[in-house]
């Protein structure tokens, strides 16, 4: 299975490109938005692609041309404006889902925030807010499309060493979860069928990540 990671660069998206690399029958496509990314991405094995998600669709779509599936995990980041949330966690995301229809491609698994429901944008500051916005109104239009998706709702991301455990379910308590976890779920998620149309919350827990997969 060849996978476009869209923000492969990320702290998350440069964990998942290399278990990509490291696992059998895959290989991944990193798509970056500078030249100078490239040399971790090549040292893998995995082939880098520059496109920036400010682009239009034709751009994002020659990315995903050539893939099996689509892994969204890119994200405006904290030290940017709302701006860059309208452009990129928003847009971005939807551009992304357009090209991944253009380019016939079917499965998309996208990385979402914790909780995305109208309530929770309801619930959240104004400063925050707008983040939660954009990513409610990305997961919904992924979520009306025809492509075998999955959303993934990390709790606080944390870069502490992957415990491999954690709890799953359409609503779990808040909580973190590494980083390292997250692209290991990412990638069991691509592996197994039960995770298409579904979406789920995670945060570390006690049960392992293909037991908690395999129980959606
Ligand atoms: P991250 O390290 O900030 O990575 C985001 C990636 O998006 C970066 O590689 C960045 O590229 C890329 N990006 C930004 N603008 C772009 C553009 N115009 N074109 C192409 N790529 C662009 O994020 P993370 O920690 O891996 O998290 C991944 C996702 O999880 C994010 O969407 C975040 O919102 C979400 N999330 C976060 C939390 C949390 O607690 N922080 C919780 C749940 C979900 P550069 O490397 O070039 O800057």
């Amino acid at each position: 299975m060849n996978v476009l990671v869209v923000g492969a660069n990320g702290q998350i998206g440069k964990q998942l490109v290399a278990k990509i690399q490291h696992r059998n029958g895959l290989q991944a496509k990193a798509m970056i938005r500078k030249q100078e990314q490239s040399s971790y991405f090549k040292e893998l094995g995995a082939e880098p692609i520059i496109v920036d998600l400010e682009d239009d669709v034709k751009a994002i779509e020659r990315a995903v041309h050539g893939v099996d599936a689509v892994v969204f995990t890119a994200g405006s980041g904290p030290n940017t404006g709302k701006d860059k949330t309208i452009l990129i966690d928003l847009d971005g995301a939807v551009k992304t889902i357009e090209a991944t229809k253009l380019a016939g491609v079917k499965r998309f698994v996208m990385v979402s925030s914790f909780d995305t429901t109208r309530e929770a944008i309801q619930a959240s500051s104004p400063s925050f807010s707008p983040y939660v916005v954009a990513k409610h109104y990305a997961d919904e239009w992924l979520k009306r499309t025809e492509l075998a998706y999955t959303i993934i709702h990390p709790g606080r991301l944390t870069n502490d060493i992957g415990v491999g455990r954690v709890e799953i379910g359409e609503k779990v308590e808040r909580g973190e979860i590494p980083r390292e976890d997250v692209a290991e779920v990412i990638l069991q998620s691509l592996q197994n069928k039960k995770t298409i149309g579904k979406e789920f919350q995670i945060v570390t827990g006690s049960q392992p990540i293909n037991e908690a997969i395999d129980s959606l």
